[in-house]
Parts: C-alpha cells; sequence; structure tokens
C-alpha cells in the first residue's frame, strides 16, 4: 500500500460479489446443504432426498416435490437479492427459512451448479451456473418439484478447498445438518446417501403422522433414538407469548458432553448462548456440573419478536426481550422435571 498513490474507487463484478458472499454464506459442504435443505422446506417439500459424494466436495443434489420454479425465474433463483418470500416491506416478519436470497447465487460463485425445476402445469426446464457465468434456461426432463445439483464446491478457490476437513469429517458434518432439520420437519420425509462408491442410505426418516406431539416423539426417536425418547418429557410451556415445546431428557439420561442439545427458535435451528445457557440453569439442581443435559425444544413466538437477521448462516437469533425467553425454559423445564421426579417418587412409595 502506498499511501501517496491515489485510491481508485471501482464498483465489483457480480462475480467477485458474489465470490465474497459465498466466503459467508458457505463455508463448507455441510453449509451447502443446510441452504439447499431449506429452500426445499420453503417450497413446500413433503419428500427430500440428498445425495452426496466425497464429502459432498464433488457432489452435492437434493431433490424435492416442493412447489418448483417457473422456467422464466430460473435465472432470477440464480441472482443475488432475488427471493420470493419476502417483498423487503417487512423484515421484522419472516416465516420462511430463507429471506436473502444470497444461498443459490453464491453456491453458483464456489461450485459448479445446474437447478432443474418444474411447477405444475409446464414444462421442466433447467439452468447451468459455473463460476459465476450463468448459461441459457433449457428444456428439461423433470416430473415435479426441483434438483438441484452441486458439483465441485470450492474448485475455483483453491484455498478454500484446502482447509475442508476429510471427506469422512465432512459427511459427518452433513449428516448432522440433516438431522437437525429433519427433527424440526417431522412431516416431511428425508433420505440421506452417499452415493462415492457403493450407494448407501447414511440417514432416512419416513415421514410421521398423527399430532404434532405424536410426530415429533416418533421423528426424535428416529434421529436421537429410542433411548432418548423413552426416557424423556414432553415439554409444554408459555410465557409472555413465547411458546416453549418438544422433549427434554429425565436427569437420569444426562451425558457427559453437551453433544445432545438440539435448540430451535420458529422452527430454524439455533446455536445460541442464552438458551443453551437456560437449559444448563434448568438442569442446575437436577444434574452434577459434569452432566449434560439432553433436549430437543422448540421455542415459538411472532416473528417480529425475535431478529434472525443476526447473521447470514443465521444460526444465531436475537430475542427482543431475552429475559422472557431464558425465563420460559428455565421455569418450564424445571416445573416438567420436578413434576416427572415427583411422579416417579410416588409410584415407587405406592
Ligand atoms: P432465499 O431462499 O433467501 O429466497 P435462495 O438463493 O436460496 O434465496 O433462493 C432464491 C429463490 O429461488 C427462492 O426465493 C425461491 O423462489 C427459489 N428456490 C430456491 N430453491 C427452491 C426449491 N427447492 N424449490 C422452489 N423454489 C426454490
Ligand atoms: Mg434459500
Amino acid at each position: 500500500y502506498a499511501p501517496n498513490i491515489r485510491p481508485v474507487i471501482r464498483q465489483l463484478d457480480d462475480a467477485a460479489i458474489n465470490r465474497i458472499a459465498a466466503g459467508e454464506v458457505v463455508e463448507r459442504p455441510a453449509s451447502a446443504v443446510k441452504e439447499l435443505l431449506e429452500n426445499a422446506i420453503d417450497a413446500g417439500a413433503k419428500r427430500i432426498s440428498v445425495d452426496v459424494a466425497d464429502g459432498g466436495k464433488t457432489l452435492i443434489r437434493v431433490t424435492d416435490d416442493g412447489c418448483g420454479i417457473a422456467a422464466e425465474d430460473l435465472p432470477l433463483a440464480l441472482s443475488r437479492h432475488a427471493t420470493s418470500k419476502i417483498d423487503g416491506s417487512d423484515l421484522l416478519n419472516i416465516h420462511t427459512f430463507g429471506f436473502r436470497g444470497e444461498a443459490l447465487p453464491s453456491l453458483g460463485a464456489v461450485g459448479r451448479l445446474t437447478i432443474t425445476s418444474r411447477v405444475p402445469g409446464e414444462p421442466a426446464a433447467e439452468i447451468s451456473v459455473a463460476g459465476g457465468a450463468v448459461g441459457a434456461v433449457k428444456p428439461a426432463a423433470l416430473n415435479s418439484g426441483t434438483v438441484i445439483t452441486l458439483r465441485d464446491l470450492f474448485y475455483a478457490t483453491p484455498a478454500r478447498l484446502k482447509f475442508l476437513r476429510t471427506d469422512r469429517a465432512e459427511a459427518q458434518a452433513i449428516t448432522d445438518v440433516v438431522k437437525r432439520l429433519a427433527m424440526a420437519e417431522p412431516f416431511v420425509r428425508f433420505e440421506l446417501r452417499d452415493v462415492s462408491n457403493d450407494p448407501r442410505t447414511v440417514f432416512k426418516a419416513e415421514a410421521q403422522g398423527g399430532d404434532v406431539v405424536a410426530a415429533l416423539k416418533g421423528r426424535l426417536r428416529d434421529v436421537l433414538g429410542a433411548e432418548f425418547t423413552d426416557n424423556a418429557i414432553a415439554i409444554d410451556a408459555e410465557r409472555d407469548g413465547l411458546h416453549l415445546t418438544g422433549f427434554a431428557a429425565l436427569p437420569t439420561y444426562s451425558r457427559g458432553a453437551a453433544v445432545a442439545q438440539f435448540l430451535y427458535v420458529n422452527g430454524r435451528p439455533v446455536k445460541d448462548k442464552l438458551l443453551t445457557g437456560a437449559l444448563r440453569a434448568a438442569y442446575f439442581d437436577f444434574l452434577s456440573r459434569d452432566r449434560h443435559p439432553a433436549a430437543a425444544l422448540f421455542v415459538d413466538c411472532d416473528p417480529q419478536r425475535v431478529d434472525v437477521n443476526v447473521h447470514p448462516a443465521k444460526s444465531e437469533v436475537r430475542f427482543r426481550d431475552p429475559g422472557v425467553a431464558r425465563g420460559l425454559i428455565v421455569s418450564g423445564l424445571r416445573h416438567a422435571l420436578a413434576e416427572a421426579g415427583h411422579r416417579a417418587s410416588t409410584t415407587v412409595a405406592g
């Protein structure tokens, strides 16, 4: 940098802008899978399958039976800040996973992306983009829904590629993402396949039926195992318009590490210090210091009461009233645990 040279301000081109944005949105194959799954869920899909090869580094393909994208909208789906989910007038009122219109253009900037899609009553079409260069819309063959294929993620950014972990570690991160979202969507069928060499199903969860609590319990059994659901109590609490539901394990089923804590805000998986802190506080009287509770908890509220616009990867949230959120979790869980303990001790006594 030479301070005596007059600086020139230039407008970056779209390809550069997308690549910069991609650095925030797409950290690793699992973040691409997360974005594509969220899009499928936003599209109302009831069946979603994910195929990956080599830990997602060479291939990620997400197939859904959702509403599809019209042929004339395919170029828009790949352009920045283009979204069908909000109109920009009410950023406080978001009911979908997506709203930034950043995922597909970002993925198209760091990999070879093809979208094949069909809306009911119209022919299927597809569009491809590689290294930011968008191709023409072409006719395609597809019965319904959308197939998004992402090949060779980060092929154009060797520095990023080098920072990826082993195929095995990246594949594990993808499995975690699929399971985490599957827990929040019990009425949707999920299947994750590894198609590297001998294709095999890594994870599968059939769509659950029944009411929400039964469906959630069934899904949690499929994802976390019957040992969890057999030892967990259903939670249902409310405070000042914030609702807490889900399942929390009895203290006897605690873990040596905080590996089985799944927290969601308005259906969105979050990693939030406030909420995990509240979870720990709720079990404080029931667990020794080296034990960690297991739980899958869902906080639901009016979207206006929580800001999901904190981080591009959207795993952090900000409550308008953090004290209410914390209090809801602490008192809701304590109450349920105390009641379960009371029931257990009176059963023994009787
Ligand atoms: P966002 O999800 O924030 O809107 P994306 O870049 O992820 O942004 O997607 C852009 C648009 O493409 C979406 O708003 C949606 O209209 C469309 N889209 C993406 N994936 C799908 C899908 N699987 N099914 C139907 N439409 C989709
Ligand atoms: Mg999206």
